[in-house]
């Protein structure tokens, strides 16, 4: 018997840790699945994703730098994806078309939520940055019930684009970057900016992290050193990586092929100590 194919898109696509992850949770289920990643430049990423699924694919993470492209190419959008415009799951439908859904806000607000004990409700949060992850993580965080939700990016267009899409003036709002040293605290606040994976130095106030602040970065490992070296400097309560939000968004993307709930603790048990 032929044995389930499955992928991740990116590029670079060497550093994705996708593929051990859906094979040790299919390992809790016994079931057997290729997992490859798969390095596509922007040009050719739609040809190897219809093709990958042309050969029998069933489904497909995507990541860097084809969240867009994965949401645009496909024929049918979960509500999470067509809010976000940007997916990271691809799905063969039954009918053979490519439907696309989006994980990011939701095992976001899971890991910080169960993993982390965070409460959500009645926060006021920044959110550091307006590309694909942080489409994928701002409703999510409205729906969690966050009180309000201040958006900058360093280009302000992106971070403007997020907030009209939102459409809630008196929750979702933007600031520029140049003024992050005049607007005051925060006791959320979330960086997901690609500055640490770029290896590009982040300057942010110390004057942002409000007293019990929390702090979180979507990145993990070496990419996040930065912002949690910040955060604890400037007397956050809390500092955390992003590696539990990506085991979250693994296991619903398993979930939704496998029908199955795979128990994420023991997996980011594994990885924790190869992360800080
Ligand atoms: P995108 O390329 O879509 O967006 C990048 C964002 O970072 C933009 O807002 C960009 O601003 C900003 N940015 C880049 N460099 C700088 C800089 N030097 N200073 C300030 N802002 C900067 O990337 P994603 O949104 O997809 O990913 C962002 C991060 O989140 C990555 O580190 C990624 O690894 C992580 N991530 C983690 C996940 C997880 O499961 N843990 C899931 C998804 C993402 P501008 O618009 O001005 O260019």
């Amino acid at each position: 018997m032929s044995v389930a194919q499955f992928a991740v898109f990116g590029h670079p696509i060497a550093h994705s840790l996708s593929p051990q992850i859906h094979q040790d949770f299919a390992r809790q289920f016994g079931i057997r699945l290729d997992y490859r990643g798969i390095d596509a430049a922007p040009d050719q990423f739609e040809v190897a994703v219809r093709e990958f699924f042309a050969n029998g694919g069933v489904g497909a993470n995507v990541t860097l730098p084809h969240k867009a492209a994965a949401c645009a190419l496909a024929d049918q959008r979960s509500e999470a994806a067509t809010r976000a415009g940007v997916a990271n799951v691809l799905t063969r439908l039954p009918d053979g078309r490519l439907g696309a859904h989006n994980t990011d806000g939701a095992g976001m607000v899971r890991d910080l939520t169960e993993r982390h004990n965070m409460d959500l409700r009645g926060h006021d949060a920044l959110l550091l940055g307006a590309g694909g992850a942080a489409q994928g993580v701002a409703w999510a965080l409205l729906d969690a019930g966050v009180q309000t939700l201040t958006i900058v990016n360093r280009s302000p267009a992106a971070a403007d684009a997020l907030a009209d899409a939102i459409g809630e003036p008196a929750r979702a709002h933007t600031r520029y970057w140049e003024d992050l040293g005049e607007i005051g605290s925060y006791d959320l606040i979330i960086h997901a900016t690609s500055a640490g994976v770029l290896h590009q130095p982040l300057s942010l106030p110390l004057s942002l992290v409000g007293a019990r602040a929390f702090c979180y970065d979507l990145s993990y490992g070496e990419a996040a050193i930065g912002f949690l070296t910040w955060a604890r400097a400037a007397g956050a309560l809390h500092a955390y990586d992003g590696l539990g939000m990506l085991v979250e968004t693994a296991a619903d993307a398993f979930e939704l092929w496998h029908g199955q709930r795979p128990d994420t603790a023991p997996v980011y048990q594994a990885l924790r100590p190869q992360y800080g």
